[in-house]
């Protein structure tokens, strides 16, 4: 190795819910497709639309001395089905082309989600770290960042020095982890060994149940960081995305250590902690009726704490998209005052919006044409309060500081309920997406958002967690999962089958 490491930068990035429709060449393109140099401009812009690792790693490659940058292929989408496999394959063969014809370098970096599926496969991340490891060999360091809801195949851990998981959730750690990457990747440069330990546990928890702030998930994350030493460095504790239907779905955890029996003591030590309170990832939601209740009450009496709703079920950062109307027409039907919903997808409507202008009176039909059972034609009359391009700078939680695109955007005032209305699948994660359309959050007695739990870091300033109610409405992102129909996943896995067994050891 030179005193001037040359490292590759590579990112592939797509959540899968194989019940969502396809994943496109186009949705990924008009999310994040960049090669080379372009890689590098963008993460340079004070908002840029790449994953936020990028700058991240960068940045702290910057800091730790000199280095050169060898910006590969980044491409990801906002959570969605499987991606089309044919546009994997071109883009994983158009990655190994970019990063032979850059000559040798000394390390790679692999920006990852880890819950990829394709059309055709339940493990094309594996595929990208192996495609990376085969062209650089088995000397020079490979490191990966991913994300907490990844689902961890063998391949991934065999072909990398290192994969370092988000540990927050809501995430706003990303920058942090790709950092801790750049460190690692430093020091594995200097002739620093890791010995790895990995286990996968019959563990398949809903999202719901991985929140970090507080929780049996957040208890195993804490535990873990509290036994990171010099020792042994990285620990990393993924629940993993159920809706990716895997046979590599299960909560995992990864220890790196000085030896191979420090990490794997560790990795013991949290695997029988992680069995020892799995019964607290089970779910209980709060039924449709009740909800639309609580709504009613609380819009009618302005003294009322102010109550926020999670519509989990339809939460587009987990392929859900955003258009379900079990919640939108049970408030609508109850006449529910001081109500905010968003953001609810439905380009057609909000080109109908931006026809009219704002201030205009507009007949709606929302989903029209729209043949699914939970996402059924909605007629309303609207006023249309305020018109937005999409393009809109994150200001607080996991979007904070980067430019989110949601199409076309229309704010619409239907009875008693503002609604944000949005051309591109993106869940309400950030108060900017409101606040836009001069909509308070905190102005309203309800608001009803469609994310699972990435608001929270969001709307944190608005709603204690005893104001957030997470509703049971039907969508592709329920987390009650004996309501799908799994193939894939390792069964017996707990909690759907209940008289799942593990033994430490295992
Ligand atoms: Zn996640």
């Amino acid at each position: 190795m030179s005193n001037c490491p040359r490292v590759a930068i590579l990112g592939l990035h797509l959540e899968a819910n194989v019940f969502a429709p396809v994943s496109t060449e186009a949705d990924f393109r008009a999310s994040c497709y960049l090669e080379s140099q372009a890689i590098l401009e963008e993460a340079a812009k004070p908002a840029p639309m790449t994953p936020a690792e990028i700058p991240g790693f960068v940045e702290e490659m910057n800091a730790g001395g000199d280095w050169e940058p060898v910006p590969i292929l980044v491409t990801g989408v906002e959570p969605g089905g499987p991606a089309d496999h044919a546009f994997f394959e071109r883009t994983l063969a158009r990655m190994a082309e970019l990063l032979r014809a850059a000559g040798p370098v000394d390390a790679v970096y692999l920006s990852n989600h880890g819950a990829m599926t394709t059309t055709e496969s339940t493990d094309p991340d594996g595929a990208y770290y192996a495609m990376a490891r085969e062209i650089v060999g088995p000397d020079a360091p490979v490191v990966a960042t991913i994300d907490l809801h990844a689902n961890i195949s063998d391949r991934m851990v065999e072909a990398t020095n290192a994969i370092i998981a988000y540990r927050t959730n809501p995430h706003v750690d990303q920058r942090e982890r790709a950092a801790e990457a750049a460190r690692v990747i430093r020091k594995l440069l200097g002739g620093e060994q890791l010995a790895k330990c990995f286990i996968r546990m019959p563990i398949v928890a809903p999202s719901v149940r991985l929140l970090t702030a507080a929780g049996p998930y957040a208890d195993l994350i804490t535990y873990g960081q509290t036994q990171v030493s010099d020792d042994l460095p990285i620990v990393s504790i993924v629940g993993g995305f159920a809706w990716s239907d895997t046979p590599e779905n299960g909560l995992a955890i990864l220890t790196y250590g000085r030896t191979a029996a420090i990490a794997e003591g560790l990795a013991q030590d949290i695997a029988q902690r992680a069995w020892a309170d799995r019964a607290c990832y089970q779910v209980l939601l709060t039924p449709l009726d009740e909800v639309v209740a609580m709504a009613k009450a609380a819009g009618a009496d302005t003294q009322a704490r102010p109550v926020c709703f999670a519509d989990v079920a339809d939460n587009p950062g987990g392929g859900g998209r955003g258009n379900t109307t079990d919640l939108l027409k049970g408030l609508l039907a109850a006449k529910v005052d001081r109500a905010l919903l968003g953001l609810f997808v439905d380009a057609a409507a909000a080109e109908i919006c931006h026809a009219a202008g704002a201030g205009a009176e507009v007949s709606l039909t929302l989903n029209r044409g729209s043949t699914r059972a939970d996402a059924t034609e909605c007629a309303v009359e609207a006023k249309v309060l305020a018109l937005s391009d999409g393009f809109i700078v994150g200001r607080r939680g996991i979007m904070a500081g980067r430019t989110i695109n949601l199409g076309k955007a229309a704010a619409i005032q239907v009875g008693g309920l503002a609604i944000v209305l949005a051309s591109r699948r993106i869940q309400a994660a950030d108060p900017a997406f409101f606040e836009a359309f001069g909509l308070e959050p905190g102005a309203f007695q309800t608001v009803f958002l469609k994310s699972r739990g990435h608001f929270r870091a969001g709307f944190d300033i608005f709603f204690e967690p005893d104001q957030i109610i997470e509703a049971d409405a039907r969508g592709l992102t329920n987390p009650m999962l004996e309501r799908f129909d799994f193939k894939h996943l390792p069964r017996p896995v707990y909690p759907l089958d209940q008289d799942t067994e593990w033994r430490p050891g295992h």
